[in-house]
């Protein structure tokens, strides 16, 4: 859908892009120039396959600080964006035959990250009601002998809901109680709202740390998509396959956005703060008007900047002489009905649905909820 309104903005049609996954304002000045200083110092060469020391201390002082857990410099290893970390854990740890558990709605790389290593990602559903949550029963009931893996987001894409720490601490009861693997996908962990802190599953109490890899990054947290930088925070011997097999893959994240992500994590943090609110100003806006459209249903939007909304009741009526069945037919007639750029709840295991990013102005936003009031509210033709 990115790639369409794309080439309908070239075409100079009106487009209101709300399909993107990434924040949409700049990376902050003091990281660039970080950049730029690391460039002037020569900083352009190989460094070390996980990272270079000091950023890899880094990783480790802000999880330290902002978790409450000791975290080891060498527990870390740095990577080419969250994507290539969560590659990096599946093929280190996963065998032809493993189950992984995922949790609906669930991000896109997830289940084909999985099915690249041979193993099978089992993918578990969840309620609306239930805020997306994966519930205890649910999960126990999918585990078999071949699952190995359980796998969490929270905040989530594409749902935008935080799971709370009592809510993961019956999950890790039951990861404990049957011997799982668990990785906890926490790259929009400082974006979550109303003053709530993300809980990150290997901190909730000790003895879980010894079975999670956290994976986050920069992209988010410090708009800094485009760098490539994020990690993987494990015990101590996965963080050694790990980064010997990044070594034979791709050898070292580039060195440039390495000092970059220094200047990220160890610079002023009034940036994320900024962002943070203002994505809060749009999900109070975005959430109000799209729960008060007609027969549309949300969760609650507790972090990340992604509304996912039900359009069940919208399914089975025509928009412009044509029946429109799935939540692929839906975004499809709503982009060239009212050129709207959204994604399909097909795309993430849950038809029905549609996610919509607030990653634009307000303005922009407001635009775009006003095109889908009036899509939704055109007369079956
Ligand atoms: N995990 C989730 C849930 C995401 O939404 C994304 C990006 O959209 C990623 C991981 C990948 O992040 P990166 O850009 O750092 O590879």
């Amino acid at each position: 859908m990115a790639a369409r309104a794309s080439a309908m903005k070239a075409a100079g049609i009106d487009v209101i892009d709300l399909s993107v996954g990434e924040p949409d304002f700049p990376t902050p000045d003091h990281i660039c120039r970080a950049a730029e200083e690391a460039i002037a110092a020569g900083f352009t060469k190989y460094t070390p396959a996980p990272g270079i020391p000091a950023l890899r201390e880094a990783v480790a002082a802000d999880a330290t600080r902002r978790t409450g857990r000791e975290v080891k410099p060498s527990q870390v290893v740095v990577s080419n964006g969250a994507k290539h970390a969560l590659h990096n854990v599946f093929t280190a740890v996963l065998e032809p035959g493993d189950e992984v558990v995922v949790p609906t709605p669930y991000w896109v790389s997830y289940a084909e990250l999985i099915k690249l290593t041979g193993a099978r990602p089992v993918l578990l559903e969840t309620r609306l009601e239930d805020d997306f949550k994966l519930r205890a029963e649910t999960l126990a009931a999918a585990i078999t002998p071949a699952t190995r893996m359980l796998l969490l987001c929270s905040p989530s894409n594409p749902t935008g809901v935080v799971y709370s720490a009592e809510e993961l601490g019956v999950l890790a009861d039951i990861a404990v109680d049957r011997d799982l693997a668990v990785v906890s996908d926490e790259i929009y962990d400082q974006l979550v709202f109303d003053g709530r802190q993300a809980a990150s599953f290997a901190s909730l109490r000790p003895g879980l740390a010894e079975r999670t890899v956290v994976v986050a990054g920069v992209s988010k947290t410090y708009s800094m998509t485009g760098w490539r930088i994020g990690w993987t925070i494990s015990p101590e011997p996965l963080a050694k396959a790990i980064a010997g097999l990044q070594s034979q893959e791709t050898s070292n994240p580039c060195s440039i956005s390495q000092h970059a992500a220094i200047a990220a994590l160890q610079g002023p943090q009034e940036c994320v703060a900024t962002m943070r609110d203002a994505f809060q100003a749009r999900r109070d806006l975005v959430a109000a008007r799209l729960a008060a459209m007609p027969g549309i249903r949300l969760p609650n939007i507790g972090g990340a900047f992604y509304a996912f909304f039900e359009i069940l009741p919208h399914l089975g009526r025509s928009y412009g002489g044509k029946q429109v069945a799935t939540s692929v037919e839906w975004c499809e007639a709503l982009l060239e009905a009212e050129q709207v750029a959204t994604v399909a709840g097909a795309a993430f295991g849950a038809e029905g649905h549609v996610r919509m990013s607030f990653a634009a102005s307000e303005e922009k936003l407001a635009e775009g909820l006003d095109r889908i009031e009036r899509f939704l509210s055109s007369p079956s033709s």
